[in-house]
């Protein structure tokens, strides 16, 4: 589904991702692993439209996809969350889903003006959603809780619902399990299988948790200085000498 093909990111001599080519396929649960500063968010923010790379490719079903903005890409369903949550900490849980971004009927001014029918069918579609979203990760009861109060674990919940508010084909999580406690890691982790085989989503997920990473990811992708070290199922990955040398250090 994604094929990104010899990539760079060059930030002055920096060389975040040093001729990266990795290939996400449809339907799996890719992870991205690798020490810190190995290049990871990086990587994902230049597949995710947040930077234009200083060469290679990214590919989406086939389609050229690199440079493109991320507002773009939402629009052709890859998404991403960030390593720290992006919450509106004002508005309710149930008012940050409903949070989607502009592009359906009924959401422009004109609209707004002289179609309030489409405006107020929309708004009940989006609220519908936002309930099957609550849901889908049992989270009723913090809907009405206003999200600056959520605990860091459910604030990363959170992110992946408002993924779900759209029909993302794939999402691209940034170290959703990093300050989590161990009963919502579990919740998360359950709740990415269950959009997988549910639901058709793809993922690539960074994470530190290689419990985590075992139980939901096949294949499993080891960057280090910016390249891609290793890649195969998690067993494989953890026994690979490169591999343990990258994390021990030399
Ligand atoms: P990881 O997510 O694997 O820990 P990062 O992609 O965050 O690694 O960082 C890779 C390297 O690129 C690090 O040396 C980091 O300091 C550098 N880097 C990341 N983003 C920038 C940026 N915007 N400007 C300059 N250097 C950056
Ligand atoms: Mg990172």
């Amino acid at each position: 589904m994604v094929e990104v093909d010899d990539l760079r990111m060059h930030f002055g001599g920096i060389h975040a991702v040093d001729g990266a080519s990795i290939r996400i396929a449809k339907s799996s649960i890719t992870g991205l692993i690798g020490p810190n500063g190995a290049g990871k968010s990086t990587l994902f923010n230049v597949i995710a439209g947040h930077f234009a790379p200083t060469s290679g490719t990214v590919r989406l079903d086939g389609e050229d996809i690199t440079g493109l903005p991320p507002h773009e890409l939402f629009h052709k369903g890859l998404l991403r969350t960030f390593q720290t949550a992006h919450e509106f900490g004002t508005l309710t849980v149930r008012e940050n889903l409903m949070m989607v971004p502009p592009g359906q009927p009924g959401e422009t001014l004109w609209n707004a003006w002289f179609r309030p029918g489409a405006v107020r069918a929309r708004e009940a579609m989006v609220r519908e959603r936002a309930d099957e979203v609550i849901d889908f990760l049992e989270i009723g009861h913090v809907a009405e809780e206003y999200a600056g109060n959520l605990s860091g674990g459910q604030k990363k919940l959170l992110e992946l619902g408002r993924t779900m508010m759209v029909d993302a084909k794939i999402v691209f999580l940034d170290e959703v399990g990093a300050g989590v406690n161990r009963t919502l890691l579990r919740t998360i982790g359950d709740a990415i299988v269950r959009l997988n085989r549910e639901r058709g989503y793809t993922f690539c997920l960074i994470e530190h948790d290689m419990d985590f990473i075992a139980r939901l990811c096949d294949p499993v992708i080891v960057m280090a200085e910016g390249k891609v070290l290793a890649e195969g199922p998690p067993d494989v990955v953890r026994a690979d000498e490169a591999v343990i040398e990258a994390y021990l250090g030399r």
